[in-house]
């Protein structure tokens, strides 16, 4: 039996997850190890009582007090703080999928891969900020990583054979465009965080959501695909494909074009993390060509939605710029979110942040988290300011 630490268990793709391993059941069974969150405690406990993992972790140590007896009880040994989080990565299970959100989960996963585990990636901004350092531990022999994500496993799927390897040309990764295709101007600058949550085709956690509707998620992904496959910044295309059908494609040197196709349904690619690099059938829904209609693909705009051209900016600067880019959206997200700021700013924040921001290697987790604390600080300066006005 393959042993399994989820982080990052309460979100979305966390849930998701569990909801995989149920489904796989007998034929590929997991023995859960340790499940973290955040705060959601109340979801914890629930998930602890069905899994009995050994351990839990709560990044919030406030949040853990309601429920440690009972877990206690389970025998569940619990952690706390984010250094809670960082033992579960390390237990050394066989697969640790990394559902956290945002820059807290860089560490989890070089922790885990330090530890000897495979680790299947949904948290993007490990490879964002950290890419430098999470690929050299996976050329010193640590891993695999497997990508959750729906585009970056398209295109991990569509170079499983040696010869497309060899033969890349390049990607074209496809964006849905988010719920705001289409408006530009004041329209732009007036929606509000209810209508950026509303996805037209993912259901999501809140950040990647927001992240969606400016293509900073696209942006996110680029960087996240050139750290994954070598690429450089140019071999990728991106592409808004509204129905979210066509996950990625590759271009092979001799004009073939390899694509993976499906619903939008991240049980799907989560089950090939799991199951990697073998299949099993699976109750996910299915993809009917006729009844899903036409497939459209259009251009992305970068006049109304900067951030894709600014994550592509950082990458070439490379060095810290991705992590200070990073670290400034999250800044961004968060402030829209608290209604402080506007949806147009978040770009503005960012590129503000960028602008300022003084890159430094990017080869130690110090000199990475010191350009995230820097980002930070600044974009927090900014939205206080009013700067983005
Ligand atoms: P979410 O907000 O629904 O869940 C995030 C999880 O991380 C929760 O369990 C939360 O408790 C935990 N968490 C939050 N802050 C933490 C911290 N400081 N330390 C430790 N744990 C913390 O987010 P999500 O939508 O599930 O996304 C998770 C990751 O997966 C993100 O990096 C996102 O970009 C990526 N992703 C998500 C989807 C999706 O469909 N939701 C698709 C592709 C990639
Ligand atoms: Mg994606």
């Amino acid at each position: 039996m393959r042993t399994l630490t989820l982080l990052g268990s309460t979100g979305s793709i966390g849930r998701q997850t569990l909801e995989v391993v149920d489904a796989l059941g007998e034929r590929l069974p997991f023995r859960v190890l340790a499940l973290t969150a955040g705060s959601n405690a109340d979801l914890l406990l629930k998930q602890a009582r069905k899994h009995r993992p050994l351990m839990v972790a709560l990044a919030e140590p406030s949040a853990a007090a309601p429920v440690a007896s009972e877990l206690c009880s389970l025998g569940v040994d619990v952690k706390t703080g984010p250094e809670g989080v960082l033992a579960a990565a390390r237990l050394g299970a066989d697969l640790v999928l990394n559902a956290i959100v945002g820059f807290a989960g860089l560490e989890a996963t070089l922790a885990a891969l330090a530890a000897g585990s495979t680790v299947a990636l949904a948290n993007k901004e490990s490879l964002v900020a950290g890419g430098e350092l999470v690929v050299r531990s996976l050329d010193a022999g640590k891993g695999p990583l497997v990508p959750v994500d729906s585009e970056p496993s398209a295109i991990l799927q569509c170079l499983r054979d040696a010869a497309a390897r060899s033969g890349l040309a390049r990607v074209i990764l496809t964006a849905s465009g988010g719920p705001f295709r289409g408006l530009h101007g004041e329209a732009l600058r007036r929606v509000t965080p209810a209508q950026a949550l509303a996805h037209p085709t993912w259901r999501m956690g809140s950040k990647i959501t927001v992240d969606s509707a400016t293509l900073m998620n696209k942006g996110l992904e680029l960087i996240e695909l050139v750290w994954l496959f070598r690429l450089r910044p140019e071999q990728v295309r991106v592409v808004i494909h509204p129905e979210s059908v066509v996950h990625s494609m590759v271009e092979l040197v001799d004009g073939s074009v390899l694509a993976q196709l499906g619903v939008p349904d991240m049980r799907i690619p989560i089950q090939y993390a799991l199951t990697y690099p073998e299949r099993l059938p699976s109750p996910w829904p299915r993809y009917d060509p006729v009844a899903r209609g036409p497939l459209t693909f259009f251009e992305p705009d970068l006049e109304s939605f900067p951030c894709l051209r600014l994550a592509c900016e950082a990458v070439r600067i490379g060095n810290t710029a991705p992590a200070a880019l990073n670290a400034a959206n999250e800044v961004a997200v968060e402030a829209f979110l608290k209604e402080q700021i506007p949806f147009t700013a978040i770009a503005g924040l960012v590129e503000e942040t960028l602008r300022r921001h003084e890159p430094e290697s990017a080869s130690s987790l110090e000199a990475v988290r010191r350009a995230d604390r820097w980002a930070r600080q600044t974009a927090r300066r900014l939205v206080e300011r009013g700067t983005w006005r």
